[in-house]
């Protein structure tokens, strides 16, 4: 495959491009945007207002997502709100004959959905124009080849159809940025790149040691230097540094797989093969109990049939390619064999490792102290071929927990403190390494430390680690049959220089946390358990993901029920109490142990692992907008389980709120 791309023509876009095409405003008022739909061109003045904020969701909605291929086409702008109005409808902007998007401030927030430029890009758009636009989303779109731009003085030249300087978009750009620009898209650079066109400057810096943190270590461990020799690994680099790292393990889900694998067919060949397949992983974990979710009205849509192709064009692709697939259970009942973070960290990631996956939960494996983070559909599929990954070194923020934290706290309750803390809660840490360490981290299990890097996502950041120490070790020994010394050979070198830089570092005091809550709408809504003056009454409770499905959240959640059991108690009435881990590997745990008994005696639903209800896509979401849910997962932004209210606590809170039936903390026997 490498082979035929080095032999494979390509070349620079013209220092001048034409984008022919009618140009579309996103404006606020429904009618303007109909008549623009209906053929009229707007006259457009800063006086009408623009539609700020569009997010990926309004472009996108999630459901369009069930989609992956030039259908998408069909979709962009689906959930675009205008006033109270929807005025786009299927298929009205392909016919429009629209080459330009315009809007206004922050377009694109949200997800790092890529199915939102690619709908977009299958409709005729090639440019996009805004007054800003945010980070992930302006990056997808130029890993597909859209032009992005904030000058609003482009429109009167496209009006005069001029053509544009190729540099207006490249101007101010990194050297990796530009370069993808001026070769129209990620697949386009990443050919000429390994025929040797595009040479990176190597950045002085790398040259010198400096003293790094422990994600710095890693990413000059993997920086690739001479992709075509072979040559990585520099003795350092710094914040701001950019270039590609070599991976050690890639993976994605179904959601994102499908999409990924009609690039690498249609661009690369439909019989070729990906690069070192073994170092590839899939996953069917988010949709297995979509059935049991979808409304009639979207199953008579269709819109079932279209989610099951996913499956099947990943199982199809995966088979095709030797690709190791972590599937559907087919026993009847619905269930995945493992959610992807869950079974990266069991079975695969190891210490000093780069890791990229297709979820923004990756930095979960961060827990065994190697560097992995969550990347779009473009940037999976270019690390099929390439096996590397483009980024820019980011700056470090330490967090540090220090003291002995009460028996019924847990990593949740840290990362809910930290979600709370100023410094996180205005998005400083956006775009961060987190490192976490200090005593009372250090005294966690893999575990728990899994729940702190896995929340990474909800504090931003570019990804989360602990440093690997002897319980690290311990880990590797019992989970991938590691000796001893072996295990510590891995972690040879792997921690952060005493004198390293990091840009914040925030303390925080671990005795003082008490068990915890998020009010709904956001992680960040952090409150003391009993700061809420009334009592909060629940109907549902929910136990698992890939954050709080792991053998210690099991343990957590037995303990209180075990108890419960022997006094003869059991779930509140009122309350639907679900439990669901996150592998097959965890379900055998809790089987030895004789938790599914005790689960069962006090009443709660046991579910084969899958991510279910933590994506609004299987049993404990709620249906209507009262019902009150207090859920172990780690986000509840609006919907993302249901349209109800959406609690966030750790795992021991979660069983204890389903026995009373109220938010409630669990307090441990004293003896
Ligand atoms: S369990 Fe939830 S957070 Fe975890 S991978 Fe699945 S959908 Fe994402």
């Amino acid at each position: 495959m490498l082979d035929a791309l080095r032999a494979r023509s390509v070349e620079k876009l013209p220092a001048r491009v034409a984008l022919e095409g009618r140009i579309l405003f996103l404006c606020e008022d429904a009618g303007l945007v109909r008549d623009q739909l209906a053929g009229r061109d707007l006259a457009w003045t800063p006086a009408i207002k623009l539609r700020d904020d569009i997010s990926t969701d309004e472009i996108t909605p999630a459901y369009i997502c069930y989609y992956y291929d030039e259908t998408l086409g069909e979709f962009p702008y689906l959930g675009l709100k205008c006033g109270q109005e929807f005025p786009i409808t299927r298929g009205s902007v392909k016919r429009g004959g629209f080459a330009v998007s315009v809007s206004g401030k922050r377009r694109g927030k949200g997800s790092s959905r890529e199915q939102s430029p690619y709908a977009e890009m299958c409709a005729g758009v090639k440019l996009v124009v805004a007054e800003n636009i945010e980070r992930i989303y302006r990056e997808n779109c130029q890993n597909l080849g859209i032009f992005t731009t904030t000058d609003f003085g482009i429109l009167d030249k496209l009006r005069r159809r001029e053509e544009i300087p190729l540099s207006t978009f490249t101007d101010g750009e990194g050297e990796i940025t530009r370069g993808i620009i001026e070769y129209g898209g990620l697949f386009n650079y990443n050919v000429a790149r390994l025929q040797g066109k595009v040479v990176l400057t190597p950045p002085a810096p790398r040259a010198a040691k400096r003293p790094m943190t422990l994600g710095e270590k890693i990413l000059a461990r993997h920086w690739v230097v001479d992709p075509s020799k072979g040559k990585i690994g520099v003795p350092a680099v710094k914040p701001g540094d950019e270039g590609f790292v070599l991976t050690d393990i890639r993976f994605s889900h179904e959601y994102v797989t499908p999409m990924a694998a009609i690039f690498f067919e249609q661009l690369v060949g439909k019989d070729a093969k990906v690069n070192d397949p073994g170092s590839i992983l899939m996953f069917r974990d988010h949709l297995t109990f979509l059935p049991e979710a979808m409304t009639p009205e979207r199953i008579k849509e269709g819109l079932l049939d279209v989610a099951l192709e996913l499956e099947k064009k990943q199982r199809a692709f995966a088979e095709a390619q030797g690709i190791k697939l972590y599937g559907e259970l087919r026993l009847g009942h619905h269930g995945s064999e493992a959610i992807c973070h869950s079974k990266i960290l069991e079975s695969h990631a190891l210490p000093g490792q780069v890791i990229i996956g297709s979820d923004s939960h990756t930095p979960h494996a961060g827990a065994v102290g190697c560097v992995a983070f969550g990347v779009g559909t473009t940037a999976i599929f270019n690390s099929w071929i390439t096996k590397d990954v483009r980024l820019q070194v980011p700056e470090t923020v330490k967090v540090v927990l220090r003291g002995r934290k009460p028996t019924n706290v847990t990593a949740k309750d840290f990362m809910l403190e930290i979600l709370r803390h100023p410094y996180v809660k205005s998005g400083k840490a956006i775009g961060k390494l987190v490192e976490y360490c200090g005593d009372a981290v250090e005294s966690l299990s893999v575990d728990e430390r899994a729940t702190m890097t896995n929340m990474t996502a909800e504090v931003g950041g570019f990804t989360g680690y602990v440093a690997p120490d002897a319980k690290t070790v311990d880990y590797l020994m019992e989970y991938r049959g590691m000796m001893r010394d072996e295990a510590e050979r891995v972690m040879g070198g792997l921690a952060s220089d005493a004198d390293a830089e990091y840009c914040e570092v925030i303390e925080i005091d671990a005795a003082a946390i008490r068990p915890m809550i998020a009010l709904p709408g956001d992680p960040g809504n952090g409150l003391h358990i009993g700061e809420p003056e009334t009592r909060i009454k629940v109907d549902i409770a929910y136990a698992g993901s890939c954050t709080a499905g792991k053998k210690e959240d099991m343990d957590m959640y037995a303990r209180v029920l075990r108890e419960a059991s022997e006094r003869g108690t059991r779930v509140a009435p009122w309350v639907k109490f679900f439990i669901q881990c996150g592998s097959q590997d965890v379900k055998r745990y809790c089987e030895e142990r004789g938790y599914l008994d005790i689960f069962r005696q006090v009443g709660a639903t046991f579910l084969e692992p899958s991510c279910g209800a933590c994506i609004n896509a299987g049993p404990g979401v709620s249906k209507t907008r009262d019902e009150v849910t207090i859920s172990a997962i780690n986000r509840n932004f609006p919907g993302r389980s249901g349209p109800g209210q959406l609690y966030l606590a750790n795992p021991y809170t979660v069983a204890a709120s389903a026995l009373t039936g109220y938010i409630t903390p669990w307090e441990p026997p004293s003896n």
